[in-house]
């Protein structure tokens, strides 16, 4: 491990300037000398690097904001370069945050004197207003971490509202998705903290009659409704969602003895949960198999008799069955995301008949999704964990499929080479997925989205090579090649890499 410093030290990042776009070993490094080392080390623990350890999706932080602006009487506050928060609450706006987002400003000065601690520490006293906030979140973006700014020296509690500060870097985080993770783990912390110190407020409702079961990831509403409905039978009740909407919730969370882990990357709360002494359950009720094996794990670790769980799957499973029957999928498909939900999808697409081939994830392989990857695996799809944009869009040209689900860059190269494509986040993510209610549920979109490849081909036909590559956009005249630019910049490219690489091995 790195020797840490005693104090931070903010000189330790020279300046703003720096970022996502450049120099990601200078502020990996940077933080490391500024007394970052021991969060870092967690964060490469928690959230282990793949082929690619840059993110290639939007920036990280924003899983983070997503979970704060969510809670109800909860303030999120950013401390980060003017670009990143301008991105980041464009991006929260965009998605209906509908409250605002704080933001402490800095210049080079007051980074590396250390006065931007201290105009964080004002901020969120002044903030801090037990009528109207549980808790204060401040997130340090990627600069603020590289210079060591110790969220960590904040007061725990300020006038009666807890303070929470977490380091959310691109160069540390890989994903949004597991971002969410650091957030939600820092909240669980305190939060168990706090009930193995004494009471705590019991949940709006009051609490639950029945055992219930921590759902943890973000989901389609009425997902916790439907497996609220199959646990019933079995005397279990659906708990809190976790990232929760409100504070006193996560009591609730922490209190179920049973944590089903249906999103698989949220490894920092899941070590809440055990500390907590909760049972955690991978996987999650989606299709026949995957309902039949979910129930048999819940019910197990709950406690609860064979033949009470022999009844519910007699009752779900035909009724699944039936459904997935009715909206059969027929076409060849490849699929990628970076939500963590990508092997559930994937298996409802293979027992609703697709001929699934690939399956990327940028979410890193954990143990909580062991048996969806064994079982897709079974089926011969190819699963992909912290699969990279080029590894997407390999299996994209490789599989040729009738369809590719994807992200932003491999729908637009879906549809440049005349493919169907959807986009997994907003168009497949964003549905129904558990248990009954899930069959069937994306069969209506697909089979659309297939049914219009003969469009596509109207299109390409009609619009030939218009707009592709260097003609792309809105020009006077037509664009002149110009490929003996184009041979000078690679020549000077490859120079300054491979003077870097010398650089790099003296
Ligand atoms: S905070 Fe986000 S946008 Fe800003 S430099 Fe880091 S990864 Fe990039």
């Amino acid at each position: 491990m790195d020797a840490a410093p005693e104090v931070p030290n903010p000189a330790a990042l020279q300046g703003d300037g720096t970022g996502c776009h450049s120099g990601k070993e200078q502020l990996l490094a940077a933080a490391k000398s500024a007394g970052k080392s021991e969060v870092l080390r967690q964060y490469a623990a928690d959230y282990p690097k793949g082929p690619h350890d840059q993110p290639q999706s939007m920036c990280p932080a924003f899983g983070s904001l997503r979970v704060g602006l969510r809670m109800r009487r909860t303030m999120t506050i950013l401390s980060g370069s003017a670009c990143c928060v301008y991105g980041l609450t464009f991006t929260s706006h965009f998605y209906g945050a509908r409250r605002s987002v704080g933001y402490v400003p800095f210049n080079s000065e007051s980074l590396v004197t250390g006065k931007l601690f201290e105009d964080i520490r004002e901020a969120v006293h002044a903030q801090a207003d037990a009528a109207q906030y549980d808790a204060i979140v401040i997130i340090n973006l990627c600069v603020p971490t590289a210079s060591g700014v110790p969220l960590q020296l904040l007061p725990k509690e300020i006038n009666g509202v807890r303070i929470i500060g977490i380091d959310v870097p691109g160069f540390g985080v890989p994903t949004h998705a597991e971002a969410k993770d650091v957030l939600a783990g820092a909240m669980l912390k305190y939060a168990r903290g706090e009930a193995e110190a004494g009471p705590v407020a019991t949940p709006r409702g009051g609490r639950a009659s029945k055992p219930t079961v921590t759902l943890v990831g973000e989901m389609f509403p009425a997902d916790p409704m439907v497996i609220g409905a199959m646990l019933e039978p079995m005397g279990l009740a659906a708990g809190p969602v976790v990232p929760t909407r409100e504070w006193r919730e996560l009591y609730a969370a922490l209190d179920s003895p049973v944590v089903a882990a249906i999103h698989p990357f949220y490894t920092a709360s899941v070590r809440e949960f055990e500390a907590a002494g909760r049972t955690v359950v991978g996987s999650a009720p989606v299709g026949h198999d995957g309902t039949e094996a979910w129930l048999q794990a819940i019910g197990s670790a709950a406690n609860v008799a064979q033949a009470q769980i022999d009844a519910v799957k007699n009752r779900m499973l035909p009724a699944i069955k039936g459904a997935l029957a009715r909206m059969p999928i027929r076409g060849r498909i490849t699929m990628s995301g970076y939500e963590g939900s990508e092997l559930l999808v994937a298996r409802l697409l293979v027992e609703s008949g697709a001929e699934l081939r690939y399956v990327g994830t940028a979410c890193p392989r954990t143990v909580w999704s062991d048996a969806d990857r064994q079982w897709l695996e079974a089926r011969g799809v190819h699963v992909q964990y912290r699969a990279s944009l080029e590894q997407d869009l390999d299996a994209m040209h490789e599989f040729k499929p009738d369809l590719a689900i994807g992200t932003t860059p491999v729908v637009q190269a879906a549809k440049e080479a005349c493919i169907p494509a959807l986009y997994f986040t907003n168009l497949i993510s964003a549905r129904p997925l558990m248990g009954p209610a899930g069959a069937g549920s994306l069969a209506t979109v697909i089979n659309a989205a297939i049914a219009n490849k003969a469009r596509f081909e109207t299109m390409s036909a009609f619009f030939g090579s218009t707009g592709i590559g260097d003609k792309a956009g809105v020009w006077e005249g037509v664009p002149q090649e110009r490929p003996e630019f184009r041979a000078d910049t690679r020549r000077q490219v490859i120079k300054l890499m491979n003077k870097r690489k010398a650089e790099e091995m003296i």
